[in-house]
């Protein structure tokens, strides 16, 4: 087990009396690739900021390997920053780009040294042969490595990254996912990472914290995120998901629709309301018999690996993910195994999250007339 590096306590942070973080509780490990997620505005960068010492909480202190650190400076932290604009020199080439820290050093190190990190670093971004390019030559993702290798070879414990790969196109953002998890590894250090994109922190990511509004609202490994989240903002923010209303009727069942589902969750109190998460692709389609819940598709969109397909239950929209094509004005029947049906704690969160009626609508706009006319969904029955 990793121990602990770095640790928020309590932190407040207030910009003119408005509180943009609260009372942030955050414990990074040594060696941990941890991604802050949330949406714009939720406290991410801020969060960083805290960390690398350019912003110092209105109150709550930081901790770096048992020590407080709220009064010591950024370039006294054992932590460097890559940011979205990386700003590199443009008068000095890819090599002096990368030993400008090592030269500013002091003591100063000998030129073998100096010599030996520089390549040892453009060797870890995958960037040896291009000491004496100029770097407006390179591309975006070469450009984005010349920066990180920059960061690194001053042999920070800790890198801050915020938003790195947010000017890249998708395709280039992709490879540089794996190319960040490499280095972080070859590396041996942790990467603090900032991102409000949510497969970009579950590829990553040892840990995912999300947060909303200046809170953290779960940290787990993408895993737990994913199959257990704590509320229905959480659920809906990483991937795909139908939350509907439910009430525990016992230990491991749950009311949904009038209809009882067995589920793996427990601890409740009795007959309690709670949310409960289905994702689309945990839904399997049935003989309208041998269902569970029978209704009725309202849209269909082929997405290569998979159909979307949206079934309107009782009036309420789910989204199914499925490689069997059921037409639209279908009726279906549905089947959900234990392990495919989340429970949450009801939260402020209850109610805004998990109906695919807007999804559905996006979808009636662009369909043609194939489509089921208004109110043919509503008859459908459970
Ligand atoms: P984004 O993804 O858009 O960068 P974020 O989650 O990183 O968002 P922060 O940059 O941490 O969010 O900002 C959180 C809130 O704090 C925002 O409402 C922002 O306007 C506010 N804020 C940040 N820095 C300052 C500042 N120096 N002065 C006043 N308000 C600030």
């Amino acid at each position: 087990m990793s121990k602990e590096l770095i640790r928020l306590a309590n932190c407040t942070m207030a910009f003119d009396g408005e509180v943009v973080l609260n009372n942030i509780e955050l414990s990074i490990n040594d060696k941990e690739f941890l991604t802050l997620l949330g949406p714009s505005g939720c406290g991410k960068t801020t969060t960083l900021r805290i960390i690398g010492g350019f912003q110092r909480p209105t109150s709550g202190d930081v901790f770096f390997d048992g020590a407080r650190i709220n009064d010591i400076p950024p370039h006294r932290r054992n932590v460097n920053t890559v940011f979205q604009k990386y700003a590199l020199f443009t008068h000095l080439d890819v090599f002096e780009n990368v030993a400008f820290g090592l030269r500013m050093q002091k003591p100063a190190i000998g030129k073998a040294e100096l010599v030996s990190r520089v390549l040892e670093m453009l060797e870890i971004v995958s960037l040896r042969g291009f000491e004496r390019r100029e770097t407006a030559s390179l591309s975006g993702g070469q450009q984005q490595r010349v920066a990180i290798a920059r960061a690194l070879v001053l042999r920070p414990k800790v890198l801050l990254l915020d938003e790195p790969l947010g000017a890249l196109d998708l395709r280039l953002r992709k490879d540089m996912q794996n190319e960040l998890k490499r280095i972080q590894q070859a590396m041996d250090i942790t990467f603090v990472y900032v991102t409000h994109d949510q497969e970009e922190a579950l590829a990553m990511s040892d840990s995912v914290v999300v947060m909303d509004g200046g809170e953290i609202l779960q940290i787990g490994t993408p895993e737990d995120i994913y199959n257990e989240p704590e509320n229905a903002f959480v659920a809906d923010f990483i991937g795909e998901s139908n939350i509907v209303d439910g009430v525990m009727t016992a230990d491991g069942s749950v009311e949904i629709f009038g209809r009882r589902f067995a589920c793996l969750d427990g601890g409740f109190a009795p007959n309690e309301p709670v949310d409960v998460v289905i994702r689309p692709e945990d839904i399997d389609i049935v003989a309208l018999g041998d269902g569970m819940l029978t209704g009725t598709v309202t849209n269909v969109t082929f997405k290569g690996v998979h159909y979307d397909i949206i079934v309107d239950f009782k009036g309420f929209k789910w989204l199914i993910q499925t490689t069997d094509l059921s037409p639209v004005g279908a009726r279906i029947g549905i089947k959900i195994d234990p392990d495919g049906i989340h429970i949450m704690k009801k939260s402020r969160y209850s109610g805004l999250f998990g109906d695919y009626s807007s999804y559905s609508a996006e979808y009636d706009e662009i369909s043609d007339a194939a489509a089921v006319p208004a109110g043919t969904a509503q008859e459908a029955d459970s």
